[in-house]
């Protein structure tokens, strides 16, 4: 029998050193509700991701509904966005009473394309979101600039783009606000956890967030929001703790294994091969292909590579405006690169602990049924 070869694998720091850095929280038996662990937590994240203000959740879902949640946009306002992302990122859009106006992606990154944006505003148009797919930044600059002149908020999904850099400025700084997911089969993980990030200059404009997280109290006996409770734990922000100090040695590992991919795959006719562009300094979060004209097509070789153990992932399929709950409302809007990559793409396995021989093992597969 083969050995399993997941998607992902999340990482793991040494027990001992999780142990040891919980300790205190285990004396205090202050578990939740912002203790010393999520603050310590919170001010590392401030100086890894190079950001002014960093506020911790339960999970990055709720970290986004709440995010967008505190700004009070009016009902129905519509919010322009990407059908390829996590459905995640158009749950908290709809969720939160706004409709989602989708355009299509470019398709070099499948991030949002700013000339459809701009293409796309009305003067129901309150906000832009958009994801930074499998880490790949959008075009930043630019959709700052439509942003600014329509006096939109700008708001980004950066769930996989924890530790990215564009020309050495931290991704959380473009925009109003970034969530970043710190689940654990992120490239970052708190077993479960979100991260918010924005400006000092916006504390005032986002305070309601942070009271929204914990059910709307403002002081013990004021409840001045219908909030919710999204707070990360005490155990979690340990974790963060400890993964933060080996996240850079975890992401050159990644590296490693994108590289020996690029390596054997590179070139390959009908085998396409994503990449980030030169200001970017990527954190290796996904290795997506596209099948594209290659002897079998992406659902053939996601089967064959499961009859070898080796368990591949359609990421991202359906397009989210093709999901069940969306697709009589939003199924026929024209997102024809969105469509096309979601039918050819597949993300091969990608962790810091995936061995060369691992990845040659998958890239064998691939290429048996290569035809020249
Ligand atoms: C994982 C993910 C989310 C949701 O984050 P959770 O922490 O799992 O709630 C949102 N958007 C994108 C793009 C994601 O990949």
């Amino acid at each position: 029998m083969e050995k399993r070869i997941n998607v992902t694998r999340s990482s793991m720091p040494e027990l001992d050193e999780y142990i040891e850095e919980l300790r205190p929280v285990w004396e205090s038996r202050w578990l939740s509700n912002r203790g010393a662990a999520s603050i310590k937590f919170e001010n590392m994240l401030r100086s890894y991701l190079d950001v002014e203000e960093v506020y911790c959740f339960a999970n990055g879902h709720v970290a986004l509904e709440v995010a967008i949640n505190s700004l009070f946009f009016p009902a129905g306002s519509e919010v322009i966005t990407t059908p390829y992302t996590h459905c995640s990122t158009t749950h908290a859009i709809v969720r939160n009473g706004l409709k989602p106006v989708f355009v299509d992606v470019e398709p070099h990154t499948l991030t949002i394309d700013p000339d459809l944006v701009e293409q796309a505003i009305t003067e129901k148009t309150v906000a832009i979101l958009a994801t930074h797919v499998y880490g790949f930044p959008c075009q930043v600059e630019r959709l700052q600039r439509i942003a600014d002149e329509h006096h939109l908020t700008l708001i980004y999904d950066a769930a996989h783009a924890f530790g990215v850099r564009v020309n050495g400025v931290g991704i959380g700084n473009y925009g109003d606000l970034s969530m970043f997911s710190t689940h654990a089969t992120k490239v970052f993980h708190t077993i479960e956890g979100g991260i918010v990030t924005y400006k000092s200059c916006d504390l005032e404009r986002f305070d309601p967030m942070n009271k929204l997280v914990n059910f709307g109290f403002s002081s013990p006996e004021d409840i001045d929001y219908v909030g919710t409770n999204a707070r990360m734990n005490e155990f979690e922000a340990v974790m963060g703790i400890v993964n933060l100090h080996h996240i850079d040695e975890e992401i050159a590992k990644r590296k490693k294994v994108a590289e020996q991919y690029w390596k054997r795959l590179e070139g390959v006719r009908g085998i396409i091969l994503l990449r980030p562009s030169s200001e970017v300094k990527w954190n290796y979060a996904y290795f997506p292909v596209l099948f594209d004209g290659y002897a079998l097509d992406r659902n053939q070789i996601q089967q064959l590579l499961s009859t070898h153990q080796i368990y591949a992932r359609k990421y991202f399929f359906p397009i989210t405006n093709e999901a069940k709950c969306y697709v009589d409302t939003y199924g026929d809007v024209c997102v024809p690169v969105a469509r096309s990559a979601a039918q050819k793409v597949l993300t091969l396995p990608m962790y810091a602990d995936l061995s060369r021989d691992d990845v040659d093992r998958i890239c064998d597969v691939i290429l048996s049924v290569r035809k020249e």
